[in-house]
């Protein structure tokens, strides 16, 4: 009975249709009102949301003869609810992402310090060691292990945007072909690797060594989702979002961009997966072939650098990573490549070391003393104050860490430049956090090492103090 009727009527977008056709069965045939939301097509081809209703009629006998029902126009609210879903799921997402990071952006801080001593003692014990004993072996064994973790700690302080970072402005196509050879290494021969450069792209300011970190990260993966022979894209270009786009897409807000892709033709990613890439940790790699930080260091450095990142991907068809960074408006910078071939020594300079981890205040005094500089050390920024007030003489080089609990170490060299106008400082540190600036900046153009380092690190980086 109810055929007649629904032969009729076919605009039901086809993922309905089963659904409908049993609702109006029931109907029919049992008498079942109905009451449902659905999506039908209009005959100029758009879609459009319905709540259609409806009941059986009934003659005297009781039996059906008709249904009788109507629909009514229900998108504009549809669209205000996947909307609102898609802002809740996005805000749900940001806030889990953010409590992730704090969490490992803590440990991995300590962690790192931790670090530091390892690598450190191993390093001056292995000084003393005799070259081809089983001792000095263990000893490289140990400063190998030490230094595999600290990249792990510090992709982690990447993810939580904990990472200290030393920003220029850069032309990204030229610091891509500057790692182009090493981009090539990392995918290997079998895979077909074409750079793209737009001419006349933006400057834009970031630390090169982040970039370095983005492109190797996401080629790594490209590799690995490619099976057998493929191709690499990497590309880059000028991009404006006006206010309509960004109305349209969260997370975007209007100026101009400097895009920089990453495409692979390599076998894609389900829905389920692309919902938790980021995620430190996530992997779908076997055990020892993924540690699941790729993504989210790639995430973290984007996220720092204010820039958005968008992922495209469909199972089989190949994966794109398109990175939006915030143009910069200022001339290019010359990035000085640093020589750090031989280690340089003391030319008779006294050196002020404040840390507040002891361990790590030790060890970059006995650092210092080998390369020959005289050493103060202090242990908190009270400490080195009366230290630099007692003093007869210069002290040349302030070495401190940025974060300590009563004062950051920027506001310690201000103070003690009253007292010695002459003194240069080194700031080192696992990360800066929001003492120094929400996003982990130091200023520009002040000396920076990043912790843990070796003897040779710090060697260059006191005289680049001194001598800069
Ligand atoms: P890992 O590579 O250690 O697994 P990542 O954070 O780099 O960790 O990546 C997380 C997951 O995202 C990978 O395990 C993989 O499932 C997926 N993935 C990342 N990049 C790609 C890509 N280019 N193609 C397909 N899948 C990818
Ligand atoms: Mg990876």
């Amino acid at each position: 009975m109810y055929r007649p009727l629904l032969d009729g009527i076919n605009f039901y977008a086809p993922e309905w249709r089963d659904k409908i056709m049993q609702v109006f069965a029931d109907c029919a045939e049992k008498g079942i009102p109905y009451d449902e939301e659905m999506e039908i097509i209009t005959r100029k081809g758009r879609r459009v949301w319905v709540r259609a209703t409806g009941e059986a009629i009934r003659n005297e006998k009781g039996e059906i003869v008709e249904v009788q029902g109507s629909f009514q126009d229900i998108t504009d609210r549809k669209r205000a609810e996947e909307e609102q879903d898609k802002l809740q799921a996005q805000l749900i997402q940001a806030q889990k992402m953010e409590s992730v990071g704090r969490l490992a952006g803590g440990v991995a801080h300590d962690f790192n310090n931790m670090l530091g001593v390892i690598m450190g003692n191993a390093e001056l014990a292995l000084e003393k060691a005799v070259p081809n004993d089983h001792l000095h072996e263990n000893l490289r064994d140990i400063i190998d292990a030490a230094r595999r973790s600290s990249d792990i700690t510090r992709q982690l302080l990447a993810f939580a945007r904990r990472q200290t970072i030393d920003p220029k402005v850069i032309d990204l196509n030229k610091t891509v072909e500057k790692m182009l050879k090493m981009l090539r290494r990392l995918i290997g021969e079998d895979i077909d690797f074409s750079w793209q450069p737009f001419s006349g792209l933006w400057p834009v300011k970031m630390d090169p060594s982040q970039l370095d970190q983005l492109l190797s990260n996401l080629l790594i993966n490209a590799r690995a989702a490619i099976e057998g022979v493929g191709r690499v894209t990497i590309e880059t270009d000028n991009v404006t979002f006006d206010e309509a786009y960004c109305n349209d897409h969260a997370g975007f807000v209007p100026g101009d961009f400097v895009l920089l892709a990453a495409s692979d033709g390599g076998c894609g990613m389900d829905r389920n997966t692309l919902e938790n890439i980021f995620e430190p940790f996530f992997t779908t790699k076997a055990v020892g072939q993924g540690t699941g930080l790729g993504l989210s260091t790639v995430y973290g450095i984007v996220k720092q650098n204010d820039g958005v990142i968008n992922v495209y991907s469909e199972p089989d068809k190949g994966t794109t990573f398109q990175i939006y960074l915030p143009r910069h408006g200022r001339e290019t910078a010359v990035i000085t490549a640093k020589d750090q071939e031989n280690v340089p020594v003391s030319q008779g300079e006294t050196v002020l070391i404040v840390e507040d981890e002891i361990s790590l205040l030790d060890l970059t005094r006995r650092f210092l003393d080998r390369l020959g500089y005289a050493v103060l050390e202090a242990s908190t920024p009270a400490r080195a104050m009366d230290l630099a007030r007692d003093h007869k003489g210069k002290i040349h080089l302030l070495i401190t860490d940025v974060v300590m609990p009563e004062m950051n170490g920027k506001d310690l060299a201000e103070r003690l430049q009253a007292l010695y106008p002459d003194l240069r400082g080194l700031f080192m540190s696992g990360y800066t956090t929001n003492v120094i600036a929400h996003r982990a900046v130091l200023n520009e153009g002040v000396h920076f090492m990043q912790k843990p380092f070796f003897i040779k690190d710090l060697a260059v980086k006191v005289r680049e103090a001194l001598d800069g």
